[in-house]
């Protein structure tokens, strides 16, 4: 096996997070030397951190100009370090940082990138990426020859390393700084209220536009509904996602639940959490939302119609039921 160097960037505290734990993992199950690149404002803490994990070596671009995200400080400090390792193959995290630096990197490197790889391998002795094409409906296990191949793991699809931290030796490479046009001076983000997207939780809770519709007495409960709604998930700590036509109904004006916006979208359109468990409510389960569905482990769902389209294959079961019954004696039993 080549050379491999994991490329990662640290957290505020100079640490990794988890996702570059687990493409460490990914990256030293290949078998190869293992290489080491971080950047950051420290990587002193990060290098301690994976002291056990065995790295050949382990290289930094540090300082307060590779500390918050930027491309131009992002490409120089990430492609000095691939020029330094000299690896023919480049390991990094699926993060908002890397998905925007690595591809460009790339190009400077006169490499090739994969992104959004669930897994790597090795066939008939030489890497191989595992990603999903068309919105998750198919699934292809590829080998390059070019090099340097840089792939970009997602998060949640391998355990992470975990293993003795200790003192480690890292080599600090002398990064000019690039002129730079953009200056971070803080962060500032919209008022989100509650937190309702929960990558790590153990159950999706899907909310589909039944919520909204009209129930048996003739009348729309969407306060109701988000009441129950937010109960189950403070007692679940569960994730929630919704349907395209639920999220879409805020910008129609009609009866909303205010703790779903467009992120919550799961399907072809949205998002394809990893879960192990999902409970769909009041959603129909078409295959555009369906698709979404492709890495939850098992699938349950609640819906009045017997025919609905988790009936015909999508779910593991179906409780024909009303879901504000449902849920309001799900809540109870919780408490
Ligand atoms: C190109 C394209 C891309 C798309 N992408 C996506 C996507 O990414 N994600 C997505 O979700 N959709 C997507 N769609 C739309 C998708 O096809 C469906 O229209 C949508 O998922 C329907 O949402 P729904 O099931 O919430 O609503 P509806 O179809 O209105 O279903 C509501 C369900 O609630 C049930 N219900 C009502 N009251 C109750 C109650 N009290 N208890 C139990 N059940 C009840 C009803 O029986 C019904 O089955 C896409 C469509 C296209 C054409």
């Amino acid at each position: 096996m080549e050379t491999i160097l994991l490329l990662a960037h640290t957290e505020a505290d100079g640490t990794l997070a988890k996702a570059a734990l687990e493409a460490l993992a990914a990256a030293k199950s290949l078998g190869g030397e293992l290489h080491v690149g971080l950047v950051g404002v420290q990587a002193q803490p990060a290098a301690d951190q994976i002291a056990g994990a065995g790295a050949a070596r382990i290289l930094a671009v540090c300082g307060e100009p590779f500390a918050t995200a930027r491309y131009a400080t992002d490409a120089v400090a990430a492609e000095a370090l691939c020029r330094a390792s000299g690896a023919a193959v480049v390991m990094a995290p699926t993060t908002s940082r890397w998905s925007r630096a690595l591809p460009g990197v790339t190009f400077r490197l006169n490499g090739r990138v994969d992104t959004h790889a669930t897994a790597v391998s090795m066939v008939n002795g030489v890497p191989a990426v595992t990603r999903w094409f068309y919105r998750q409906r198919m699934e292809a296990v590829l080998t390059r020859s070019e090099r340097p191949w840089i792939i970009l793991l997602d998060a949640g699809c391998v355990a992470a390393w975990s293993g003795p931290a200790g003192s480690a030796a890292v080599e600090l490479l002398d990064v000019a700084t690039p002129e730079t046009r953009t200056s971070v001076v803080g962060t500032r983000a919209p008022e989100a209220g509650e937190q309702t997207i929960r990558p790590d939780a153990k159950l999706l809770f899907v909310a589909g536009a039944g919520w909204t519709k009209k129930q048996a007495d003739g009348a729309v409960h969407a306060a109701e509904a988000e009441k129950l709604i937010l109960e189950f998930l403070r007692a679940a700590k569960a994730s929630l996602g919704g349907s395209k036509s639920l999220v879409d109904l805020s910008g129609e004006g009609e009866a909303v639940l205010h703790c779903m916006t467009h992120l919550n979208q799961i399907g072809q359109t949205g998002a394809t959490p990893r879960h192990p468990k999902g409970l769909s409510t009041c959603c129909h389960g078409e295959e555009p939302h369906a698709v979404g569905w492709r890495f939850i482990g098992e699938r349950r769902a609640i819906n009045l119609d017997a025919n609905c389209g988790w009936a015909r294959g999508k779910a593991d079961v179906v409780y024909v039921a009303d879901a504000f019954e449902v849920m309001k004696r799900l809540n109870e039993l919780m408490k």
